[in-house]
Parts: C-alpha cells; sequence; structure tokens
C-alpha cells in the first residue's frame, strides 16, 4: 500500500476544511474505501474519517418522513423499526446487500457513494479503464467479459454496474440527498444524484469535490408500507444482483393509483422505471399487467454479448417484486 495521511476532524467545519484539501478522500466504514486503496485504485494523499461527526441518527422529520444520517450504519438501518414498519423495500435491499458483517460497518453516504465492482476497474496496471484513466479505454467494450455489466445506461466509453441494493429502494421512495461543501448547503433528488457515464465514466454523482453527504431523508409516501425488494444472484447470499427490483404500490378500487419503479443489477446506476410506471397506473394488478410494465421497463436495453440473460432475468424479478407488493404472490 502506498504511505497516506490520516486526520479525523472533530465537526463539520474541520471535515469540511479537510476536505477542501486538492488529493484528499473522506472515508466512513471503509469497506469500499480500503479496498480500492489496497489495490491502488485509490490513491489519496490524506484520509479525512468522518467517524467523529454526529450524523448518526435516524429521526421522524415534521412532515412524518424519516431523516437519516450520512453515518448511520447499514445494519441499523434496516433494523430500525421506522423502516422495518413503514418502508420494508428499504429493510428489505439493506439486507440483501453484501455480509452482516460488512453491513455492521457500512454506512448510508458510503453505499450511496460505493464505487463499481467492473472487475477491469479494479484490474490495475493490466486492463484499460475510462472510469479509472479517463481516455485509456475499455476493456469490458473492448471484447470483455460482461456477465455483470449493465444493459441500460450505458455509453460507448462504459458500462459499468451501480453495485448498491440500498440505492434502488432509495430510488423507488423518492429519497433526497443532502450535502454539504465549501459552497453551503443543497439537496437532490437521488434520481438526480448518480449520473450515467456518457463520455465521463469517471464522473459518479452530481458531488462536487470537498462535498460531504449529510444526511438522506426519505418523504413520509404512505403506500410505502406496501413494498418489496427482489433481487437475484450467484449465490444465495453475500453477493451483487444479476439484476433486481424495488416497488411501492398504491392499490384502490382492485386499480394500481400510484407506484413507483427501480431497478437494480442492470444499470449504470439505481434506475427509475417511469416507463414501467406509466404503464401501470389505471390498471388491474395483474400478472399480464406486470409483465407489460416489465417489458416497457426494458424496452430501451441494450445486451452485449455475455449479458443478453439480463433483460428477461430483470423482466422476471420485476414481475415477481409487484406480485409481492401487491400482495398477490
Ligand atoms: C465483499 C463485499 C460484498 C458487498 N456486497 C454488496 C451488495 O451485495 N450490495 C451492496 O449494495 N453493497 C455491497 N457491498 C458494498 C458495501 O455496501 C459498500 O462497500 C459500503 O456500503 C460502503 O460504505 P462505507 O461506509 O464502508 O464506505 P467507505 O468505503 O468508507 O466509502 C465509500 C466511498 O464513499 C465516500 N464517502 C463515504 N461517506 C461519505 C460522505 N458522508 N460524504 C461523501 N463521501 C462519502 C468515500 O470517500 C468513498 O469514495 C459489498 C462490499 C464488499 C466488500
Ligand atoms: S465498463 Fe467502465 S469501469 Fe469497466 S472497464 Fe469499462 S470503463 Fe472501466
Amino acid at each position: 500500500m502506498i504511505p497516506f495521511g490520516y486526520t479525523r476532524p472533530a465537526d463539520e467545519a474541520g471535515a469540511l476544511h479537510a476536505g477542501s484539501t486538492s488529493g484528499v478522500a473522506f472515508i466512513a466504514g471503509g469497506t469500499g474505501m480500503v479496498d480500492l486503496m489496497r489495490l491502488g485504485v485509490e490513491t489519496p494523499a490524506t484520509l479525512v474519517d468522518l467517524n467523529a461527526l454526529p450524523w448518526t441518527k435516524v429521526e421522524k422529520m415534521a412532515d412524518g418522513g424519516l431523516s437519516v444520517g450520512a453515518l448511520v450504519k447499514n445494519s441499523d438501518l434496516a433494523w430500525h423499526p421506522e423502516v422495518r414498519a413503514r418502508y420494508p423495500v428499504l429493510a428489505e435491499a439493506l439486507l440483501a446487500g453484501a455480509s452482516p458483517q460488512l453491513r455492521n460497518m457500512a454506512t448510508v453516504g458510503g453505499n450511496l457513494l460505493q464505487r463499481t465492482r467492473c472487475a477491469y476497474f479494479r484490474d490495475i496496471g493490466v486492463s484499460a479503464c475510462n472510469k479509472r484513466t479517463p481516455g485509456s479505454g475499455c476493456a469490458a467494450l473492448d471484447g470483455g467479459f460482461v456477465r455483470m455489466h449493465a444493459v441500460l445506461g450505458g455509453s460507448s466509453h462504459c458500462i459499468a454496474l451501480h453495485p448498491s441494493d440500498m440505492c434502488v429502494a432509495l430510488v423507488a421512495l423518492d429519497a433526497v440527498v443532502h450535502v454539504r461543501g465549501p459552497r453551503g448547503e443543497r439537496s437532490v433528488p437521488i434520481s438526480e444524484f448518480h449520473v450515467v457515464p456518457g463520455a465521463h465514466p469517471e464522473v459518479e454523482s452530481v458531488l462536487a469535490r470537498g462535498e460531504l453527504v449529510t444526511a438522506i431523508t426519505v418523504p413520509p409516501t404512505p403506500f410505502a408500507a406496501r413494498s418489496a425488494y427482489v433481487k437475484v444472484r450467484d449465490r444465495a447470499s453475500y453477493a451483487f444482483a444479476l439484476a433486481s427490483a424495488a416497488v411501492a404500490f398504491h392499490l384502490d378500487d382492485g386499480v394500481v393509483r400510484d407506484v413507483r419503479v427501480a431497478l437494480g443489477g442492470v444499470a449504470t446506476k439505481p434506475w427509475r422505471s417511469q416507463e414501467a410506471e406509466q404503464s401501470l397506473r389505471g390498471q388491474p394488478p395483474t400478472r399480464a399487467v406486470f409483465e407489460r410494465a416489465a417489458a416497457a421497463a426494458l424496452k430501451d436495453a441494450r445486451p452485449r454479448p455475455g449479458n443478453e440473460f439480463k433483460v428477461p432475468l430483470a423482466q422476471r424479478v420485476l414481475v415477481r417484486a409487484l406480485e409481492r407488493a401487491g400482495g398477490i404472490a
């Protein structure tokens, strides 16, 4: 490992000050960052440890929504009574991610900002990777092994998957990411927080250098109580998604009045499907309606030789999630 400096600011002002210097990187649970430093993918001059900051609470807000500090551990959020009762899709997504040990370390902010698991991205010195070294090429697109790669949101520069489970649920819940930086505070809807690669795969979110995620808020969507997360992976546990779906339903009088649909394991960012939502609204919750919605969700998929299976798999996963959330499976 390359030598690096380390600082643990005691408060927010200190963290923002430390983060404004070039060559620094923030660290929270460390479950992603330390791995990437060991591999030489991340080479910060100084690590700014956020763990002395007070962003560790899950609180009910005046409007009935939830505010979740950026340093709340994934396991604490998954088992929080408000989350389990009112946002089951979030609890299920968190518990479907990683292993219990990792979830006990991983934080909300870190999960939001975790890097892709593209094997070429992590293969420093051997594989070309536009995300790691802009302009160097893409080993995955140049005939690589793309079984885990994205079929939605890719570009001719990068087709790396966004690996988070939690973010897929947060997209279905219309969560908002709260950010603080040298220029003050701002709030970003989660569906706009991550960006597709386009010509700049190295840019993964709208977070500017030195900005910190302080919290996320989840609105008090009443129908989120009728929600589900379904994930298919290579092993029963401890594996990233091949395809996943987060859905929340408002059924009234035998008809879908409102619905949220998000997909994981198939796209370069946590993927909201307005197409699926549109095709479901006003329809009865039947298998045929769900299958039409799943086809709409994947209609723009661009698989490559080796990951074509993801299209029908994601469709089936979405149908299954809709059936579960709709109480008909
Ligand atoms: C073996 C293994 C299996 C895994 N399986 C899954 C899985 O199935 N599903 C899944 O979703 N995830 C999985 N993960 C990923 C894991 O969830 C992430 O590593 C974890 O969520 C990152 O959180 P952290 O707090 O450890 O982040 P860190 O490693 O500390 O940081 C990650 C990134 O976030 C940045 N960061 C952290 N906090 C902030 C903040 N508040 N503001 C600004 N930047 C910040 C850091 O600078 C860094 O770039 C797996 C990881 C491993 C190692
Ligand atoms: S898919 Fe993206 S992350 Fe993977 S090698 Fe290509 S540019 Fe790098």
